[in-house]
């Protein structure tokens, strides 16, 4: 249950298309990020920052190794290791059902802990305690969660994967439709509150979000041009 243990991520000549006869939107990509670290991942439109994330959960098709501390994905059970790393997409999906079903859709937390990741995610300070309208762990959510903006989905998709206590969670931020203030809660909660022991890979659109980040990708076309520390850069 608690693999993997730190999170540690070496990726060696990824290649990945989305069908076999497609082109590669990745080509030959190789790097090694240690547990805990912080990654920045940009580059512009198009050029494979989604797609790496696919890539890394084996949701598309790939070419060449990657190891989760030391093990070989490909030896490794698809459902073991799509529940212990967390995407949190660019429009996250949410479940019809209240919102504590969706943080928690087998029962096994109190309130106490999912108000707790709700917290750490940044939804209470985006919203007033006398709103009438706030959201709470008895929201009902539409199917997909329609009801909700894409920032808050991703407030809830990041609470959710605090209950999980993934290891590995991979942030794909929205492109236009999140503000700079849910975007500036949602880094803070990721500072503030994963311990060092979860590596953290962040898609940005603003290079201000990852600045402090320990290394950060640049993509293009589907090769990394770059992998350095940002003051490297
Ligand atoms: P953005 O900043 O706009 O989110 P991105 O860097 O995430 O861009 P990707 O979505 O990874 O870019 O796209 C990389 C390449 O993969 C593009 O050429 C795109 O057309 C292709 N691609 C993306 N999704 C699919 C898909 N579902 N089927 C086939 N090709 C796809
Ligand atoms: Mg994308």
């Amino acid at each position: 249950a608690y693999w993997p243990a730190s999170g540690d991520i070496i990726v060696n000549n990824l290649s990945a298309r989305y069908s076999a006869d497609g082109p590669k939107v990745l080509n030959d990509i190789s790097f090694h990020i240690k547990s805990g670290e912080r990654v920045g991942i940009v580059g512009r439109t198009g050029s494979g920052k989604s797609s790496l994330t696919l890539a890394l959960m084996r949701c598309i098709l790939t070419e060449g190794s990657m190891y989760y501390d030391g093990i070989e994905t490909h030896s490794l059970n698809i459902d073991a290791l799509r529940s212990q790393i967390t995407i949190i997409p660019q429009v996250p999906e949410l479940l019809s059902g209240t919102l504590r079903e969706n943080l928690d859709p087998f029962s096994q937390h109190d309130d106490v802990v999912l108000n707790d990741a709700l917290r750490s995610a940044g939804l209470f300070s985006l919203q007033a305690e006398t709103d009438e309208n706030r959201i709470t762990l008895d929201t009902m959510i539409s199917g997909g969660g329609s009801n909700l903006s894409v920032g808050q989905r991703q407030i809830l998709a990041l609470a959710r994967a605090l209950v999980r206590r993934s290891k590995v969670l991979i942030l794909d931020e929205a492109t236009s439709a999140i503000d700079y203030d849910t975007d500036k809660v949602i880094q803070n909660s990721l500072r503030r509150e994963l311990n060092n022991d979860v590596t953290v890979l962040t898609i940005a659109h603003r290079l201000q979000t990852i600045m402090d980040a320990d290394k950060i990708i640049v993509l293009e076309a589907g090769e990394i041009v770059e992998f350095d520390s940002p003051s490297a850069l």
